[in-house]
């Protein structure tokens, strides 16, 4: 096949034809709990270094990429008119 690969609904793989307006581009943006943490006195009182080594520890496991993963992940999804209808209206229901 030649040209660009066709694009498809994310949920029923239908083919959608740029230029119709049969579908709805959808970009998500997850952010983990933009909230500074907050240090309680106990906190500052233990051993700061202790405890930065254990995370950098626990870190070194995983690629860059995977802990950028963990607080932010964007995405973009293509529904055709009809999945789109269904989805919006309860966006965040378990599938
Ligand atoms: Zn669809």
């Amino acid at each position: 096949m030649n040209g660009p690969s066709p694009l498809l609904c994310s949920r029923c793989l239908a083919t959608l034809t740029p230029g119709e307006g049969s579908f709805y581009v959808v970009r998500i943006e997850a952010v983990a709990d933009p909230t500074p943490p907050s240090f309680t006195e106990e906190d500052l009182k233990r051993d700061v270094r202790a405890e930065i080594e254990r995370l950098l520890r626990q870190m070194r496991g995983i690629t860059e990429q995977e802990a950028m993963d963990q607080v932010y992940r964007q995405l973009t999804l293509y529904l055709c008119n009809a999945c789109f209808r269904v989805w919006i209206e309860d966006p965040a229901r378990a599938p």
